[in-house]
């Protein structure tokens, strides 16, 4: 319904009234009450606002870094400025760690010399080994069946012979050196036939894929992936059996205990990795339906700093997800003021801006494993991922946004977005993203997928994916401030109602 009544359609204003008279007045009232704070979302303050948020000085925002955590006192100071409560013991921090692993040092030693990981030797295990182990070294020819059942590992290591050093090789060599393991050989070494210059190529292009550490919730356990496997170059080989590679290559089948055995020691450890990151939130307590909960969210990390390359370095990330995060802060800021010209809303609202969204929506799933508030409690969660752009399916094609999830627990919440949009922002809503065979697969991938889980109404509101996405060029520069600012109207309409009117949302699927 639209307010603006033309005087020469006198009937109609008298009808109006009439309406008035037998629908309510403060319904129309409290039209009138949320378009007038929808009214203070302001361009400007978003754009002060992401001007920080997205500045070099927050150099990424990458989880755990100093950056995220300017970016975390920022909000945080921004909640205690607008009067809401901290919620999680009395702070606006839910802190939490990720953990991740990396190789440390292995090393062998034969004789005097020593020979470290990534030259000469290569350790593919994550074995953590608590001091050096010394063992006797048994030759075992291929590794085959035949082979191990003429010696007896148990108690020690055994070496085999393989070909050239592969992913495939290496997995056989894995399979021998579990039936070893069976049969209690404490370790197994392989020793493939590839030039000196070949094993130190290999080597290190092992190291980096094992540099490429991801991070997780759960304290990493080993994997035994590539197998606890030492693998030698053929000249340290020949030091331990002292003979030539050769002469190991041409021990007749049967006689394998020809080959004298040897003496090594060995150690490897692991380095593991903690990042401690928090989740950011701001509580704004309700009246009448205090004990139900709304959450609007964003993640406010990004993917930090490409250190290898040159000129721009910082993933500013001013669409991914600082849009989202200055909506938050916007709607927080909004909601406060409403709430102090005793305007507040009926349930209680939860702000929440989450960490190590990037690295696999880490922050969210640590909330709902941890909820500052009853999970069957909390109503809605309307998450804001990316609203400050407009991609290229839309260039010159009006205003839109993209939206995800409304209908899949739901019908009244996809209902009501639809309703308020259509009375009052004109979005053009697209669900293309919102089917789950869609390519993107976009349902899954920010932070209301973990309270979709948990059989929550979401709604994710979303821009698509542009040419600056995960890019250091998705700059403030590069923002629609006036369209940043109707897409956060649109979403606090939403957040008005769910939060305002009698019925909890209802979920129906
Ligand atoms: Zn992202």
């Amino acid at each position: 319904m639209n307010f603006e009544i033309y005087p020469s359609l006198m009937c109609h204003r008298i009808l109006f009234v009439l309406f008035l008279f037998s629908t309510g007045i403060s319904y129309a009232q409290e039209n009138a009450t949320m378009k007038k704070y929808a009214g203070m979302i302001k361009a400007e303050e978003l754009k002060d606002n992401l001007s920080i948020i997205a500045s070099d000085a927050m150099e990424g925002r990458a989880t755990g870094s100093r950056g995220q955590k300017m970016a975390a006192a920022f909000i945080a100071n921004h909640f205690h400025e607008i009067g809401l409560e901290a919620p999680v013991n009395g702070s606006y921090y839910q802190p939490f760690n990720l953990y991740s692993t990396s190789p440390g040092s292995a090393y062998i030693k034969v004789g005097k010399d020593r020979y470290e990981n990534f030259i000469n030797i290569l350790y593919t295990g994550d074995d953590e080994m608590e001091k050096e182990a010394t063992s006797e070294i048994i030759f075992g020819g291929l590794g085959r069946d035949e082979d191990l059942n003429q010696i007896d590992v148990s108690g020690k290591t055994v070496l085999f012979l393989m070909d050239k050093l592969s992913f495939f090789t290496m997995t056989q060599i894995k399979f021998k050196s579990e039936k070893a393991r069976e049969k209690g050989a404490k370790y197994v070494f392989a020793v493939p036939s590839f030039s000196s210059e070949d094993f130190n190529q290999f080597a290190a292009s092992f190291k980096s894929l094992f540099s490429k550490t991801s991070l997780s919730l759960e304290k990493p356990m080993a994997t035994h992936a590539y197998g606890e496997v030492f693998y030698l170059k053929k000249e340290v080989a020949e030091q331990i059996f002292n003979t030539s590679f050769k002469s190991l290559q041409n021990v007749p089948q049967n006689q394998l205990r020809k080959i004298k055995p040897g003496v090594v020691s060995f150690q490897a450890t692991r380095n593991f990795i903690t990042v401690r990151s928090e989740n950011v939130l701001g509580y704004l307590p309700g009246t009448d339906k205090k004990d139900e909960l709304v959450i609007v969210t964003a993640h406010f990390d990004h993917i930090g700093k490409n250190a290898s390359a040159e000129g721009d370095v910082i993933y500013n990330g001013a669409d991914d997800d600082g849009s989202g995060t200055v909506a938050v802060l916007q709607l927080a800021k909004i909601f406060a003021q409403a709430k102090k010209d005793s305007f507040g809303p009926r349930r209680s609202m939860l702000f929440m801006t989450f960490a190590g969204e990037e690295n696999g929506l880490y922050g969210s799933q640590y909330y709902v494993s941890n909820p500052a508030f009853p999970l069957s409690n909390t109503v809605v969660d309307l998450n804001i991922d990316m609203i400050g752009r407009t991609d290229s399916n839309y260039k010159d094609k009006g205003r839109y946004v993209y939206v995800i999830g409304s209908d899949r627990l739901s019908t009244d919440l996809h209902q009501l977005n639809e309703r308020l949009n259509q009375t009052y922002t004109h979005l053009n809503f697209d669900y293309i993203y919102n089917d789950l065979n869609h390519k993107e697969r976009l349902y899954y991938r920010s932070d209301h997928w973990n309270f979709a889980k948990q059989n929550i109404p979401v709604i994710f509101y979303f821009d698509g994916l542009h040419e600056d996405y995960h890019k250091v060029s998705d700059e403030v520069s590069k923002i629609d401030f006036d369209l940043l600012a109707l897409r956060s109207q649109c979403i606090f309409y939403t957040a008005w109602e769910v939060a305002n009117r009698n019925e909890r949302v209802i979920v129906d699927k």
